[in-house]
């Protein structure tokens, strides 16, 4: 991949200058369904049918989808709409089959793009072929993993490549269900500025009342599109049935979406914007002169503890201080969880520098 090739034409095409919006049911289940949902889709002015035919579930025993059947479906469902369609594929024969029943996009899901031999394979299937291929990102937040993905396919000669950002899982209790982790996808987009990368609020949120909010939230940050799971009965879906939205709730959903306007241009604006930055810019030299300082005086404390023999961790004075930086925190109402990863850090590197402070002494 390189930061110079262009890679967004065929989403242009597709979309103009406006979000792509791909939507669909989790699964195919039924021929009936899916058309139901592609006529609903279409209503909503969505771009793109999406469908699960074959599914890739976590613990056996759970539907796994309905399986070549449902190309037939999604095929003719677009046909129907004059909708495009898009379906995930995870091996070379997933691919060869919705390569003949001309599905439009193929996407790569986030379990297949963590593994390379996996990729490869569909990769090497995809030899010769003019599709829309789009990977999702890895299960794990690991940028050079999903890169490598997109390197693979792009390799096999696919032009028209696409990411989609579905979130990072967490053994953490959270209110995702896959966290967002925001700044992979917007590191991505720094290194290969024209990647079409479409925002999945869906498989991040886990619940359909939290779409609308993700999404917002990935068209201020200027994402390409998105990927919306939706279905005409979610309450009875076979898959993610607590995440799908219905047609009419994704109608609503595109109406709410606010598109900030490119206003690069307005003087005034530009204006307002460099004062703030300014100020902004002028704070973070205090906030680094403060972490100075603060470094300055974890020298002299390690000095001290070296000449009269004390141990670099203290627990009790550490406890004193996450407790001391909480309180302080709900004062000054700021996120207490942001202020504790702050300190942790602050604290690992505190005791990094005593441990040197102590070896310099030692050497003497
Ligand atoms: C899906 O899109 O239905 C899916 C299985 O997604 P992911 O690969 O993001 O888990
Ligand atoms: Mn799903």
């Amino acid at each position: 991949m390189t930061r110079e090739r262009k890679y967004d034409h065929w989403i242009k095409e597709i979309s103009g200058n406006i979000p792509l919006v791909i939507a669909g049911p989790c699964s195919a289940e039924t021929e009936e369904q899916v058309l139901k949902t592609a006529i609903g889709v279409k209503k909503a002015r969505g771009n793109v049918l999406r469908a699960g035919i074959w599914k890739p579930r976590t613990r056996p025993g759970n539907f796994e989808g309905v399986g070549a059947i449902g190309l037939e479906w999604l095929k003719n469902a677009g046909k129907e709409t004059g909708l495009l369609t898009a379906t995930e594929v995870a091996n070379p024969t997933h691919v060869e089959l919705a390569l003949q029943h001309d599905i439009d996009i193929l996407w790569i899901g986030a379990r297949t793009t963590v593994n390379p031999f996996a990729v490869q394979e569909i990769a090497d299937a995809l030899q010769g072929v003019d599709t829309i291929v789009l990977v999702k990102n890895p299960v794990n937040p690991d940028l050079a993993l999903w890169i490598g993905a997109l390197e693979r396919i792009e390799k096999a000669g696919i032009q028209k490549l696409g990411a989609i950002h579905r979130g990072f899982s967490s053994y953490k209790k959270m209110k995702y269900r896959n966290e967002p982790l925001w700044q992979i996808p917007i590191d991505l987009k720094t290194k290969y500025p024209s990647l079409p990368i479409i925002n999945d609020p869906s498989h991040i949120s886990g619940k359909n009342e939290m779409v609308f909010d993700i999404a917002q939230t990935a068209i201020q940050l200027k994402f390409d599109g998105l990927m919306i799971e939706t279905h005409i009965n979610p309450p009875k879906a076979w898959s993610d049935a607590r995440q799908q939205v219905t047609p009419e709730q994704l109608d609503e959903i595109i109406t709410r979406l606010e598109i900030p306007k490119d206003r690069a241009f307005d003087p005034a604006l530009l204006k307002s914007l460099k004062l703030l930055r300014d100020e902004i810019d002028e704070l973070d030299r205090d906030l680094i002169e403060i972490l100075a300082q603060r470094e300055a005086k974890t020298k002299e404390i390690a000095a001290l503890k070296f000449l009269e023999n004390i141990s670099i961790y203290q627990k009790e004075r550490w406890l004193d201080i996450l407790n001391k930086t909480q309180n302080f925190a709900q004062e000054k109402q700021i996120d207490k969880n942001f202020i504790n990863q702050i300190y942790r850090l602050l604290h690992q590197e505190s005791l990094k520098i005593q441990h040197q402070v102590f070896k310099e002494k030692e050497q003497e």
